[in-house]
């Protein structure tokens, strides 16, 4: 047995920077990632489910030592065993490696997959940034295809639009690829040795210039102004492939905004780049993002294997919905409650909502003993449109009491009958 040496009898918190959902909070947040996963069920894209935790070399190698994640939010450490692991701050470098693991870019090519789970970056947290939070993401691997890249932003679009948001902007960019980099990036390294730096950020200038533009302070931002931008040196094909992104999303009536400043907190992508953004937010506007990683299988030790891909952030997704006043989705309740008066009544309650559950019909009952009037109140609070009153003399005469809670009507039905005419009525 074990015993509290302290005699510490404190209560406990959620750990800093994370929060519970508990109802109705908590279906919502199921019917939201219920209405991400629904667009990539119906495009033919497989579930995949990936360990919470990883060998920690793969995020470095996979996210990019000098990313923010890498360097400052991962929550690496070392087992009993002697492993350095890391609980996953995203999902595309261990998806990546479940397939390379598991052949599946052997296969037919492409290989269209989707996932939802909880990641953890040890962030400051403020509204909207968490330390633990969730995510559904999809991957298109094995295809350069420009209409994959559009493809997911569709996709993407078309789950905010399910949850009746009406705020979300997509932001579009191209990073290019190994044909534009190099070129983009010395000229971009040269404008900013010009510029006066405090330490950290003039060394990254020499390791990851990309990395300067997606610093958020304000000076920054305005010493970047007339920075050179990437889409003014994209290579021919680079250029063909993101005009080819562009009219495939206005055909398919998806508005964009080009925004040849985006870059995002991982280093793995190349030509396609978009972020889904909120305005009710505040700073964190981030609804999802994602983009092209042509190159991110060799840094993980496979072949050479494109892909593109997204994630969606669900707890900012259910944010954005509040902001904009949407009603909280998924919130179903009962369509039956039991309330049983007395003992014998109580036992035959159980059974018949055990048969209502067995045969569809969602149903709960009255507990403890309850008397009439707190058990109606609780088949009133269940959010069932029918109640089924019954009492040792219905048992004898063989019938239950249903009553419509929304009208007040009441009709006694033979109990032989009962849940064939529940199962008619709702
Ligand atoms: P940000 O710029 O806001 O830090 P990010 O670029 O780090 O976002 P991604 O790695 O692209 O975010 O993750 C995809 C989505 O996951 C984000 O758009 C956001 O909605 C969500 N997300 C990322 N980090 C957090 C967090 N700490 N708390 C809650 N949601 C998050
Ligand atoms: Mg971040």
């Amino acid at each position: 047995m074990t015993t509290n040496h302290s005699g510490d009898r404190r209560t406990f918190r959620a750990p800093k920077g994370t929060f519970d959902l508990v109802p109705p909070r908590g279906e919502a947040m199921l019917a939201v990632r219920d209405a991400m996963a629904a667009p990539l069920r119906s495009a033919g894209y497989g579930y995949v489910e990936t360990p919470s935790f990883e060998e920690t070399t793969l995020f470095a190698r996979g996210v990019g030592e000098s990313t923010d994640i890498v360097t400052k939010e991962m929550y690496s450490f070392t087992t009993r065993g002697g492993d350095d692991v890391t609980l996953r701050p995203e999902g595309t470098a261990p998806v990546l490696r479940a397939v390379l693991e598991n052949g599946l870019h052997r296969g037919a090519l492409p290989v269209k997959l989707w996932y939802s789970g909880s990641y953890y970056r040890y962030e400051r947290p403020q509204k909207g940034r968490y330390r633990h939070f969730s995510q559904v993401g999809a991957e298109i691997l094995g295809t350069e295809d420009p209409a994959s890249d559009a493809e997911l932003i569709v996709l993407a679009v078309d789950a905010y639009r399910a949850l009746g948001l009406t705020g979300v902007r997509v932001l579009l960019n191209s990073l290019g690829s190994h044909e534009s980099r190099p070129a983009y990036r010395a000229a971009l390294q040269d404008y900013l040795r010009g510029l006066d730096l405090d330490d950290e950020t003039a060394r990254r200038v020499e390791i990851n210039p990309l990395r300067v533009l997606d610093d958020k302070r304000s000076e920054i931002q305005k010493a970047l102004a007339s920075a050179p931008v990437v889409t003014d040196f994209l290579s021919p094909s680079d250029r063909a492939h993101h005009d080819t992104v562009r009219s495939l999303l206005t055909s398919a009536g998806v508005e964009f905004e080009d925004d040849p400043r985006l870059v995002r907190g991982l280093d793995y992508y190349t030509r396609t780049l978009f972020e889904f953004v909120h305005d009710g937010l505040g700073s964190q506007s981030a609804v999802g993002g994602g983009g092209r990683y042509d190159g991110l299988s060799e840094l993980i030790g496979g072949p050479a294997l494109p892909g593109v891909g997204w994630a969606l952030g669900a707890d900012r997704t259910l944010l954005a919905m509040e902001a904009e006043g949407l009603p909280l989705p998924g919130v179903t309740g009962v369509q039956v409650f039991a309330v049983p008066l007395g003992d014998e009544a109580a036992a035959w309650a159980f059974g018949l909502v055990t048969q209502l559950r067995r045969a569809g019909v969602a149903a709960d009952f009255a507990t403890g003993g309850r008397g009439l009037k707190g058990a109606m109140k609780a088949a009133d609070r269940s959010g069932a449109r029918y109640a089924v009153v019954v009492g040792e003399r219905d048992l004898a005469a063989g019938v239950a009491q249903v009553k419509d809670l929304a009208t007040g009507e009441q009709q006694a039905i033979s109990l032989n009958g009962l849940v064939t005419h529940l199962q008619r009525l709702v």
